[in-house]
């Protein structure tokens, strides 16, 4: 049965995380965007994540013996769907770290939990990078192609008990201010890259390895997207994750089941978007009344409050799908991926509308919401892809929805 109360430690989460975004994330949001537009390497807010690590935010994913909470699916959307309400691009890099630090506590070695989950928990600034995107791959590995001669090309040769890697990844989050990365190589470059490739964990100063620029995004700024450049960078076998050649293998499925959490980026964006030209509605005054008085004001904001409760309501169902396995549908999870983007860019859309002109000055939120919404297009797979990867559901064919 589906029970969509919020436990009493959900509900206690989610008023911390709610806390912690009105103190110290909305003061700062709109100056970190300005400078990120000079200078996008250099826009981080690292006090605010000093004040979220002093919280336990920033360890959420973390098995609770090593001072985490653990938390699911739904867990992770219901949290997630504040910051991104309030600052888009923190609110994914906190994505980021909690579905990866789970990742690595779940799949790992008891000795790379120790290597890497140790430390992670101790420093206070601590982020974790998947990477997996190359300048010649994007696609090729979120929608699986099957030719030796696409997706991964980082290369990783054997050496004894250690793997050399050699190559470039590219649009990486976190990547700019990330400590431990875990980069996907490809292991078997005679084999299609889902059946030959690997993740390899490593710390950001393993000789050989070195972050390139930062991205200069539209929106999204504090995910610090970034490149890698590896030059034969050495990592010992003990440091693969997981096994040889199961980089995108059954085992990662835990990494594969966070589709209803990327889903959120576009819901707690689009609630964002709403609550701030709600709040301009009410309290913006034309024609001796409100603008919220006008009807058609109050209609787009009716619109807007029905995509986004829809959204809810299926990201919700995906997630407590992706907790009780028996239930996971990837054709529910691709949906909610889906109709997530086309909240973000209708309601963010509709927000510029409501605030008129000042919805197009960079003083305003709205403008930098729709920036931000538009970040759901393209992040794991574009919205095309997500479409498409529904449409061979429909066709019978098993797809990952992510
Ligand atoms: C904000 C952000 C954060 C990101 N974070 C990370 C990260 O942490 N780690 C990481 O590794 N990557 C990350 N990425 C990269 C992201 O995963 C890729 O952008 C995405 O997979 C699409 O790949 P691509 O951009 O190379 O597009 P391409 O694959 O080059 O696609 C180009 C166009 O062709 C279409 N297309 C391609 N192949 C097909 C096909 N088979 N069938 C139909 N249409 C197709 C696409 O829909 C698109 O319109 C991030 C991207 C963004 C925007």
């Amino acid at each position: 049965m589906v029970d969509m109360r919020l436990t009493d430690e959900q509900l206690e989460l989610q008023s911390l995380v709610r806390e912690f975004c009105e103190k110290e994330l909305r003061p700062i949001a709109a100056e970190c965007d300005r400078k990120s537009q000079s200078d996008p390497a250099g826009c981080f807010p690292v006090e605010a994540l000093k004040a979220a690590s002093k919280l336990g935010l920033r360890t959420l994913g973390l098995p609770r013996e090593m001072g985490g909470r653990d938390i699911d699916t739904l867990t992770h959307c219901i949290l997630l769907e504040e910051v991104m309400a309030v600052e888009p691009g923190f609110g994914a890099m906190f994505h980021q770290v909690w579905r990866l630090a789970q990742h690595i506590s779940r799949v790992g070695t008891e000795e790379q939990r120790e290597k890497y989950l140790i430390p992670f928990a101790e420093d206070d600034t601590c982020l974790i990078s998947i990477a997996q995107t190359e300048p010649g791959s994007g696609t090729d590995n979120t929608f699986p192609y099957r030719g030796v001669d696409g997706g991964i090309k980082l290369s990783a040769v054997k050496d004894g008990n250690e793997w050399v890697l050699n190559g470039t990844k590219h649009f990486v989050a976190c990547a700019s201010t990330a400590r431990i990365f875990i980069v996907i190589g490809r292991t078997e470059p005679d084999l299609p890259a889902p059946d030959g490739a690997t993740q390899f964990l490593m710390w950001r100063d393993t000789p050989g390895f070195r972050v390139g620029r930062t991205h200069d995004k539209l929106g999204g700024a504090l995910l610090m997207n970034a490149e890698l450049i590896l030059e034969n960078v050495r990592v010992p076998e003990s440091d693969i994750l997981m096994g040889i050649n199961e980089g995108f293998s059954d085992k990662a499925r835990h990494y594969g089941r966070g589709a209803p959490m990327v889903a959120t980026f576009g819901l707690g964006t689009a609630r964002g978007a709403y609550e701030a030209a709600l709040a301009y509605a009410r309290e913006t005054v034309r024609q001796g009344k409100p603008l919220i008085q006008h009807d058609p004001i109050a209609m787009r904001l009716a619109d807007m409050l029905t995509l986004i409760e829809a959204t809810r309501s299926a990201i919700w169902r995906a997630a407590w799908g992706s907790d009780n396995r028996e239930h996971y549908l990837q054709r529910d999870a691709a949906v909610s991926s889906y109709f997530s983007t086309v909240c973000a860019r209708t309601v963010c859309e509709s927000a510029m509308q409501i605030f008129g002109k000042d919805g197009y000055l960079r003083n305003f939120p709205a403008e930098k919401y729709m920036r931000d919404a538009l970040m759901t297009n393209h992040i794991n797979n574009t919205v095309d892809v997500r479409l498409l990867k529904i449409g061979r559901a429909l066709a019978g064919e098993l797809v990952s929805p992510l």
